[in-house]
């Protein structure tokens, strides 16, 4: 095990703790962290431009002999300005360095240097402005770029970088066996750790991001993987296979599509084993999961077993309980809604019931679940729209009680390699087809232009009786966006909402406020609702139409399809208007995509692909611990390959006992909650 490497930061040489400090804003605090700081990026200073034709108003690279210094000059508070002559026998340029004295006297007379920065031009001649560079006989053209903050400078994390990999290179370690790398064309992790930094080409920074973000996901994996089989305990609700639910599928409004029938037949069988269930099932927005939470909480029942379903929002809890109920009291299976708003009396009565058996299905938020609730025996337990749950709490979760089975109902579509590396740790039923009959979402993309016209439409639409939601982005859920969230709604109630009863919806609302206005909009007494995101969980209001967002470019398109989604879930023909005056390639590329694709699957793959999964969850969290180097939507091929290694690994050594993976295991620890793999 490497020692050296573990010790803290300041014992590098000029690394005193005023820098440590600054080192652990990165979360930086030993010589190991230090080197997993990637670069963001790279500067590549071989330069073919010369002074005399260099691009004016562009970066350029310039090999630079410096003929003159200036004495910096102070200009006015705070700005220094340092003036220096160069040139590269073609033509002569002013270089110009502001408040940087310390790096301008460095700079030496008659020495070469590459130096990149945007070259303008002006009366007197050319100026590079705060160029960065290197001297002429260094060995890397390639110099790496960090992500840095108030006194910490590139040439310092450069410098302090050097110094950690000569470290590394005291200690040589590899975590990969030889036949792992063989096999997956891997390279050596310390010439990776060397060649992100300071790479000697472009293919070798290249190379060594592929093993290195190959690490990432491998220990991302297995810790999924550990955490999955540590899940496989006895649970103390196995199923009998033999009990019938026949009747009750044939009794529900509706034909079953394929996939809900496969997703159904899944779970059942996980129900029936000594292993608790595990299961992620996804689907897009009105593609039938409650039906097929249904049958779960039947087949449940029948077994003499409780259900619990949780939802996110009270408002959501109070949809499932309707659709609950209406599907299975006809069957005899008594179903109740366990919320925060009701009288303690009542509250005193249900958890009675609940404890006695009198139910077999309780709905309600995340309190049906807490320690005060006693059940007879709860053995399934179902969460809706949880992709916001971290890994962490699923584990927690896992823990709690005499192992129930757990379903997770996911709307929002996920590719499915990412679905492999998000829900690592459980098993996954997909729904990938709407019930036969969905009339798809009209959706129009146009600039602000068209406004008026547009809610022409909404209003042609209300006087049908329908009801409109019209999303104002607020991503940052800021006072000023706030502002300009509420400032807009007051205005379309004077202008282009006059007459319409219309309502503001917002997170800043206390959870009381915003259920009443929810409950105000199902019931239809109000026309249009002023949303931002808030909107975005499963809300089913089938005579909502027409949705209309407003500065669409700023929504991310699985996050638009979402948005989308709360229209066209009754029989009323829908629409939806995005309006953009963004005219970026990309954002009309987006905005074709919304417009021809209606299935979330393709529409979540074409998203990836556009933005990094940063961007791709929007605000919600993926839950997944924080990675450095593998972005989510690099290459299928790397994820593929992690997930596969990850699995031959633990079939030789389940926990990771054997010497051997001993620094696998210490990174799997250090990228969980410690306490999730034993
Ligand atoms: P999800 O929770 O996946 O968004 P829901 O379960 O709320 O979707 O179903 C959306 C609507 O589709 C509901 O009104 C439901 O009754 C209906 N539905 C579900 N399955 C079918 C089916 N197989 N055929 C027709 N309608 C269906
Ligand atoms: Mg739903």
């Amino acid at each position: 095990m490497p020692e050296m490497l573990f010790n803290g930061i300041e014992t590098l040489k000029g690394v005193g703790p005023a820098k440590a400090e600054k080192y652990q804003k990165f979360g930086i605090k030993s010589v190991y962290e230090l080197l997993c700081h990637f670069p963001k990026n790279y500067l590549d200073f071989h330069c073919n431009v010369t002074v005399r034709n260099a691009m004016i108003n562009e970066y350029n690279c310039l090999k630079l002999k410096i003929k003159s210094k200036s004495k910096p000059q102070a200009v006015r508070d705070r700005l220094v300005v340092c003036k220096a002559v160069a040139t590269d026998g073609t033509d002569d340029i002013t270089i110009v360095m502001f408040n940087n004295v310390y790096a301008f006297q460095y700079l030496r007379t008659d020495y070469e240097y590459y130096m990149y920065g945007k070259v303008t031009e002006n009366l007197f001649g050319k100026e590079i402005n705060s160029p960065v560079y290197i001297h002429s006989g260094e060995k890397n053209f390639i110099q790496p770029i960090y992500k840095l903050t108030q006194g910490l400078t590139v040439n310092m994390v450069r410098a302090d970088m050097k110094q950690a990999l000569s470290v590394m290179k005291n200690e040589p370690f590899e975590t990969l066996s030889e036949s792992i790398m063989e096999k997956y064309s891997l390279c050596p992790l310390m010439w990776s750790f060397e060649n992100i930094h300071f790479p000697d080409s472009s293919v070798s920074a290249e190379k060594a991001r592929r093993r290195l973000a190959f690490d990432e996901l491998l220990k991302l994996q297995l810790g999924m993987l550990i955490m999955k089989n540590r899940a496989r305990v006895r649970t103390g609700f196995k199923m009998d296979s033999s009990i019938k639910i026949s009747d009750f599928i044939k009794g529900l409004p509706f034909e079953l599509t394929a996939d809900q029938k496969k997703a159904s037949l899944e779970i059942v069988n996980d129900l029936c084993r000594d292993t608790p269930m595990n299961r992620l099932l996804q689907g897009d927005v009105g593609s039938g999961k409650t039906a097929v939470a249904a049958i779960a909480c039947c087949f449940s029942a029948r077994n003499g077993i409780q259900s619990a379903l949780m939802a996110p929002t009270e408002i959501l809890a109070v949809q499932h309980f309707r659709t609950l109920s209406g599907f299975l009291e006809p069957f005899g299976i008594k179903v109740c809604l366990l919320t925060g708003s009701l009288k303690n009396k009542e509250k005193t009565i249900l958890h009675e019931k609940i404890s006695n058996g009198e139910y077999d299905v309780v709905v309600g938020t995340h309190a049906i679940i807490q320690k005060d609730v006693k059940y007879k025996s709860l053995g399934l337990v179902i969460t809706d729209e949880q992709h916001r749950f971290g890994v962490a709490q699923r584990a927690a979760l896992a823990e709690k009680g005499n192992t129930p089975h757990k379903l997770v109902m996911s709307a929002t579509p996920i590719p499915r390699t990412l679905a492999l590396i998000i829900y690592g740790d459980l098993d996954i039923s997909v729904i990938a087809q709407l019930p036969k009959g969905r009339k798809p979402v009209k959706t129009y993309a146009v600039t602000g232009k068209m406004r008026h016209r547009a809610f022409n439409f909404v209003r042609e639409r209300l006087a049908e009786g329908r009801q409109a939601y019209v999303v104002c982005p607020m991503i940052e859920e800021s006072e000023s966006e706030l502002f300009a969230v509420k400032s807009y709604a007051e205005n379309a109630m004077k202008c282009d909402l006059a007459g319409y009863k219309t309502e503001l919806l917002h997170g800043k609302m206390k959870p009381a406020e915003k259920d009443r206005v929810m409950q105000d909009f199902r019931d239809g007494k109000t026309d249009v609702l002023i949303c931002t995101t808030v909107v975005e969980v499963g809300v089913d209001v089938p005579n909502a139409a027409v949705i209309v967002i407003e500065n669409a470019e700023r929504f991310g398109l699985s996050q638009i399809h979402q948005l989308r989604g709360r229209v066209g879930r009754g029989q009323f023909e829908s629409s939806c208007i995005l309006i953009t005056d963004n005219t970026s390639e990309e954002c009309l590329q987006r905005m074709k995509i919304m417009s021809s694709k209606t299935d979330g699957f393709e529409i979540s793959e074409e998203d990836l692909k556009m933005r990094g999964p940063g961007d791709f969850f929007g605000n919600a969290q993926h839950g997944l611990p924080p990675m450095k180097i593998a972005d989510l939507s690099c290459s299928n091929e790397i994820m593929n390959m992690a997930r596969k290694c990850a699995e031959e690994i633990l079939t030789d050594d389940p926990i990771l006992e054997e010497s051997c993976h001993s620094f696998l295991k210490m990174d799997v620890i250090r990228l969980f909650d410690k306490d999730i793999i034993g």
